[in-house]
């Protein structure tokens, strides 16, 4: 790691934004750009007496912010997207600067999230009315569940907070966000361009370390957690919840089986398999981590992906022409350069390994590996890196007992011509979304969440919208 005066002067370090103002500390948190291994910014490090300043300043603001109807709230919420709009240009460089993908990826993962945005704001919530009789009126209303804490991890900065901040705007809870230290620039912006839209409180954004996601676990004064990040916090968000009853969305990680069946056209799926494993350096949930595939058709699938993997340029995320950055940080590349050398030892054949750019970044080749069993940590586990495990199988009931037999469950995936023969399969694979012939495909009007181990709840939707809110009973007796 080094520092450049340089590079830290180019941008102007957002602050903390705690009821309306913008704020510093004097502790620090360095960032990283994942391309140089230079740190390029400093970012403050929010401490409990911050967070205490938030919750209060939110709590106030709920107040106000939850009396104003439904068509209000979403009026505000769009014109904070044609602002944020407006900057996304600047947004996505510092996504690229501190995530390491390409800028124009970044871009995309900030126009995907406004338009979700957009999406959330063009629906009614809706009042269930079970009884209008002689004898009783009886409606079930939703009513906003209060301050709502938002923790984010690295991969998708800017998207996982929009996925947020949309449905806890529209359903009329302030939400406080803490993105990952990893990469907290671009979110920080995020809620200092919030500041010239909305009323103090309303959105704010505290950068820290883990233990400021503990601290707002056990707050008090916060009445809904919803996080993005690993199994392992989420177990933790969830026992720390317990003493003050949260309501919780947890989306966590994946270790998504995709299963090939015997009829497919591989040419024609080829680049949909790879992108579906390896885009954004393999660092998605619910990417496809495991990829099984007929014995008789690996050779011809083996080839086309590395055929696949042969076209895709590796580089800074800044420069024109790169299809891919760096894996995020030292520790996940130390992570994932691990199981790939873990299963060679184990006699995998690691048959494709990618170029790399020369010079400092943590570039981790895109990699393909064959010949390994699902007993292989590479298998088990959620590698998150650019690389995928292909398996083989001979009978169908078979392979899909193994691509249940994880306790992580997010997505999975059945390839095939035959609609009706993969949808046959989709229904007997455990998954919180089964795609065919993709994986994976996010929509804003599509719920998705992890079963089992992979999380609780979902986001998006008008069914994840909601969960930003109580049920409340009207009982009239006439
Ligand atoms: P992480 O869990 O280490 O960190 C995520 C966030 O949680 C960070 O802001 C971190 O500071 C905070 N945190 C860590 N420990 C905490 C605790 N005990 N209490 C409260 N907050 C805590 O995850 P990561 O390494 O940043 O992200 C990678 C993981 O996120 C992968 O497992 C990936 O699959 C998962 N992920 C899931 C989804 C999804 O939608 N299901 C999306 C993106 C990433």
């Amino acid at each position: 790691m080094s520092i450049t005066a340089d590079s830290l002067s180019n941008i102007t370090p957002p602050g903390l934004t705690i009821d309306g103002q913008i704020t510093t500390t004097t502790a620090v948190i360095p960032v990283i750009n994942p391309a140089t291994e230079s740190v390029f910014i400093e970012v403050p490090d929010a401490g409990v007496e911050h967070l205490d300043a938030a919750v209060a300043a939110a709590r106030r603001a709920a107040k106000h912010w939850a009396t104003h109807d439904l068509p209000f709230r979403q009026g505000i919420v769009l014109r904070l997207v044609d602002h944020v709009r407006a900057n996304i240009d600047e947004l996505a460089r510092l996504v690229t600067l501190e995530q390491g993908k390409p800028l124009a990826k970044a871009a995309g993962e900030i126009e995907s999230g406004l338009r979700g945005l957009e999406r959330y704001a063009s629906w009614a919530i809706p009042v269930e009315v079970i009884r209008n009789n002689d004898d009783e009126l009886i409606e079930v209303h939703r009513a906003p569940v209060g301050v709502v804490g938002g923790i984010t991890a690295w991969n998708y900065p800017l998207l996982l907070a929009l996925w947020k901040i949309g449905p806890a705007l529209i359903t009329g809870n302030p939400i406080i966000l803490k993105p990952s230290p990893l990469t907290p620039v671009a979110t920080l912006r995020l809620g200092e361009l919030a500041q010239q839209i909305l009323p103090p409180g309303v959105l704010q954004v505290l950068s820290g370390g883990d233990d400021l996601g503990r601290a707002m676990t056990a707050h008090p004064g916060i009445d809904k957690i919803t996080f993005t990040g690993s199994e392992r916090a989420g177990k933790s968000i969830m026992a720390g919840a317990g003493a003050t009853l949260k309501r919780l969305t947890l989306e966590l990680g994946g270790n998504d089986p995709g299963i090939v069946l015997d009829d497919v056209d591989v040419a024609s799926i080829a680049a949909d398999l790879y992108w579906g494993a390896l885009s954004n350096c393999g660092q998605v949930c619910a990417g496809l981590k495991r990829l099984y595939v007929p014995q008789h058709l690996a050779p011809v699938i083996e080839e086309a992906l590395a055929e696949v993997a042969n076209g895709v340029k590796l580089g800074n995320g800044l420069d024109d022409g790169v299809d891919m950055g760096p894996v995020q940080n030292a520790a996940q590349f130390a992570k994932v350069r691990g199981y790939v050398d873990d299963a060679a030892n184990r006699g995998a054949d690691v048959y494709f390994r990618g170029e790399v750019p020369e010079g400092p970044g943590y570039f981790h080749p895109v990699t393909l590996v064959r010949g390994v069993d699902d007993s292989v940590p590479l298998v088990r586990e959620e590698q998150f890196g650019p690389v995928l495990p292909i398996l083989t199988y001979t009978d169908l009931d078979d392979v899909i007992a193994r691509a249940n037999d994880s306790e992580l469950a997010l997505g999975a995936s059945v390839w095939s011509s035959d609609e009706r023969r993969a949808i046959e399969v989709a229904e007997r694979v455990e998954a919180g979304t089964v795609w065919v012939n993709q994986h994976p495909m996010l929509s804003s009007d599509v719920p998705f969440g992890g079963v089992k181990q992979s999380g609780l709840g979902v986001e998006q939707s008008i069914h994840g919208v909601l969960e930003y809110t109580n049920y409340r009973v009207l009982r009239v007796k006439r």
